[in-house]
């Protein structure tokens, strides 16, 4: 027991010490970054110096992605509860990925239960949440791929856990037929800073897992490799 209250104790330092780093380094950063767009401006016509300035704010963007990561996973919270609906916000996600396509071409589908009520949540959360997912499944797939997301209310209670009750629950699917993942690497998506890709952050699964432990839901990947992948999100429905 003491073994667990120290680690316990020495990760909430450790979450605090990281909100903390996060907050100062987005003072300095807005510092660099307007400096680099001051320095654009004057630049007009260098179209070489420009190109230097662009990977400056470029850069930039790419360190506050990863310090607003940080801090969301770091950074301990109250949760913002309102009756949510559930569709909207997965809706609203969809569009916005519809259009950030780069050239490949990607078929989004659908498949909402109309009888799925609104769900009390926090509603920016769980964009965030969803937003992670939808964004990994169109990260996955190559042109002409695919990118399902679909909810339903679940009737099997076997994958609850023994003591939570038998509240209903709300599933939601995110499913895409990219690469799928190997049975070893499973085991570590979860894992702050765990990526597979040159650009990653390998925080969005972890930011996920804390965002559906916050909600009292559940998550669960099937995979299959180079045939897809579909992570299930688990919410209770009151
Ligand atoms: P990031 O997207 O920054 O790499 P994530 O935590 O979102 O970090 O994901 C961690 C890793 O999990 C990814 O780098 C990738 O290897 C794997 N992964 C996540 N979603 C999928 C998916 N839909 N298909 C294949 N691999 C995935
Ligand atoms: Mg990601």
């Amino acid at each position: 027991l003491e073994d667990a209250v120290r680690q316990a104790d020495r990760l909430s330092s450790l979450g605090a010490l990281a909100a903390g780093l996060a907050h100062e380094i987005k003072n300095p950063l807005g510092g660099i970054k307007g400096a680099a767009q001051l320095l654009e401006m004057e630049l007009p016509d260098n179209p070489e110096l420009r190109d230097y300035t662009r990977v400056m704010l470029k850069e930039v963007q790419r360190v506050n992605r990863i310090v607003e990561d940080l801090l969301a996973l770091a950074s301990p919270r109250k949760l913002e509860l309102s009756k949510v609906n559930l569709h909207k916000v997965l809706g609203d996600i969809l569009l916005l990925q519809k259009r950030a396509v780069d050239g490949r071409r990607i078929t989004f589908i659908q498949q909402f239960d109309p009888s799925i009520p609104p769900i009390l949540a926090d509603e920016s959360l769980l964009t965030q949440l969803f937003l992670n997912l939808i964004k990994n499944a169109v990260e996955a797939v190559g042109d002409g791929g695919q990118v399902k997301v679909k909810s339903r209310i679940l009737s099997d209670y076997s994958m609850m856990p023994k003591g939570e009750g038998r509240s209903r629950l709300v599933a939601i699917d995110v499913c895409d037929d990219g690469p799928g993942i190997d049975k070893e690497e499973l085991d570590h998506l979860f894992t702050p800073f765990y990526t597979t890709k040159s650009k990653g952050t390998g925080l969005g699964l972890a930011i996920c897992q804390k965002i559906i432990a916050e909600h009292r839901g559940m998550i669960r990947v099937d995979s299959e490799p180079g045939k897809g992948t579909a992570f299930t999100v688990m919410l209770p429905l009151i």
